[in-house]
């Protein structure tokens, strides 16, 4: 697992390709998830990447170690997560 620190980092990693990106939201508690995975050559990376508003990001190699990552965090409002729609990961 990787933090992603930057949005520099992020664009780097969505042209690489590769792996997996999980965006972290229980900072935020406006959202109905507290997170969403995504593949890291979803489109939605440059979006997160020229947002205005950062949240934490974690990078991983395969779908399983993500899931794995997921599935050891807890949300304090008792929310899921979710896969994102546009890129199935
Ligand atoms: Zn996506």
């Amino acid at each position: 697992m990787v933090v992603v620190q930057t949005p520099h980092q992020l664009t780097d990693l969505h042209n690489t390709g590769a792996g997996f990106l999980f965006n972290d939201l229980r900072k935020i508690v406006s959202y109905r998830v507290w997170g969403t995975l995504h593949r890291a050559s979803c489109r939605h990376l440059l979006k997160m990447a020229t947002g205005s508003s950062w949240t934490d990001k974690y990078w991983f190699l395969t779908r399983q170690e993500a899931l794995d990552w997921i599935n050891r965090q807890n949300d304090p409002e008792g929310r899921q997560w979710r896969s994102c729609k546009k890129c199935s990961p």
